[in-house]
């Protein structure tokens, strides 16, 4: 399969092209050349098919003949190495948990999808080594360190704001060791976002193996679809119609649920729920895209001024805004909003919602004030990840999963950094 830059379409890659790249050299964000949706059968009869198969079906045309079967068949089992339930919290909605693998994000399905792609395009090149550098506003971090730690020939570079993670999302990130090399930025998430994008532009950099593993890359992005059909196979016998609401911070997970919808699964409305980092959700009220700097919330995932993946759910709609209207609306919370979420939900159901889910409650219950679908929201982390929120709001204790229990005694080790300068000086420094 081909992919071509959304700046350029004349701009054509292969996938393992652009999964090395991360971002088109004109710095256009990858888009599969053609989508062909799956077999009715398939879709009627998921309930047949396993996991592993279901994934097997829905990412084969976008790797084409560039994985062979047997490999293919792997990286995903590998991939989905757990669970992806989902739980009703009330009438016509259901949470759908991505939180079950080893870093309680959904980050886990594409960090580990995209590491082992990359291992193996890389597994003939003993000696040349990959440096994979990543910008996180938290969750990101972690999968894809946890995704490559010992994963030979790659070096990964994490860049995160400091003193804007959760402690335990920073120990994820900073305690590993390894392959593995965290850079704290003083800054804002898009400031980690602009200097991962300028490393990218710079000549003196890219000469050297350098890709990045942000949601722009496609291998982390395209494998996101497989938990939306997952979610299908285990409600549609309920018999309603089905509305996605996808807490969103770059839109990368949205927009893949969206993929998903092209290829076939029957979505009636996807809704994005953001925080007061509410520039989509302004874009289809005014008709204006106006980026603007991020705001911190307790949503800190969602923290995102100029979602990236935006440009690819306008592609998805064909640049026609009013036929993504159709299908697609977005509302914005504050942080007080979510904190009322978060005890309403625990109040009326017992369960514990995270920030993040929260804020995907709050969409299917707008959503919800005047349709009768069935409406499920992407619960994307573990409470325990945003624990002093989830302790102080709720009053309740999080038992401590064993995953997150072995990070926490380690101790963190973090390079500071402020400006691009200082980036490029590590990087170079290094030799890549
Ligand atoms: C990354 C993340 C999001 C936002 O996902 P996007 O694909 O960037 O929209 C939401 N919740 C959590 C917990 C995350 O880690």
């Amino acid at each position: 399969m081909n992919y071509y830059s959304l700046h350029n379409k004349a701009q054509k890659v292969s996938f393992q092209e652009a999964v090395v790249q991360g971002i088109a050299p004109d710095r256009g964000l990858y888009f599969p050349e053609s989508i062909t949706a799956l077999p009715s059968e398939f879709i009627q009869h998921i309930e047949n098919y396993s996991n592993e198969e279901i994934a097997f079906t829905v990412i084969s045309q976008f790797v084409g003949d560039e994985i062979d079967e047997a490999s293919l068949k792997e990286i995903i089992k590998e991939t989905l190495c757990f669970d992806f339930p989902t739980v009703k919290v009330e009438d016509n909605v259901y949470s759908l948990e991505l939180f079950h693998g080893p870093t309680m994000a959904f980050k886990d399905v594409g960090g580990r999808f995209m590491a082992r792609c990359l291992g193996y395009f890389n597994k003939d090149k003993t000696q040349e080594q990959v440096t994979v550098l990543v910008a996180t506003s938290g969750d990101t971090g972690g999968a894809v360190a946890s995704g490559f730690l010992g994963v030979d020939g790659v070096n990964v570079v994490i860049l995160y704001p400091s003193g804007k993670v959760s402690d335990i999302q920073e120990k994820q990130l900073t305690t590993l060791g390894q392959n593995i090399t965290a850079l704290e930025v003083n800054g804002v998430f898009d400031d980690c976002q602009d200097m991962v994008k300028n490393a990218f532009l710079d000549a003196e950099l890219t000469s050297q193996n350098l890709t990045s593993a942000n949601s722009i890359n496609v291998a982390r992005w395209l494998p996101q679809m497989f938990y939306f059909f997952f979610a299908y196979k285990q409600l549609k016998q309920q018999g309603k119609e089905f509305v996605f609401v996808v807490p969103s911070g770059n839109f990368g997970n949205i927009c893949a649920g969206m993929m998903a919808s092209k290829l076939g699964l029957p979505v009636k409305q996807f809704v994005a729920a953001t925080n007061v980092n509410d520039t989509v959700p302004r874009f289809l009220a005014t008709g204006t895209y106006e980026p603007k700097p991020s705001k911190q919330t307790i949503s800190n995932a969602m923290d995102v001024g100029n979602p990236s993946n935006f440009v690819r759910i306008q592609e998805i709609y064909g640049q026609d805004t009013e036929a993504l209207k159709k299908h697609f609306s977005s509302f914005s919370y504050t942080d007080e909003d979510t904190r009322k979420a978060m005890k309403a939900i625990y109040e009326t159901s017992g369960y514990v919602a995270d920030p993040h889910g929260a804020v995907g409650y709050l969409g299917a219950k707008k959503y919800l004030e005047n349709h009768d679908d069935l409406c499920v929201f992407l619960e994307t982390a573990h409470p325990v990840k945003f624990l002093d929120t989830v302790v102080d709001t709720l009053g309740v204790e999080v038992a401590i999963p064993p995953q997150i229990e072995v990070v926490l005694d380690k101790e963190k080790k973090s390079t500071l950094i402020a400006t691009y300068e200082d980036l490029k000086a590590f990087l170079v420094g290094r030799n890549l």
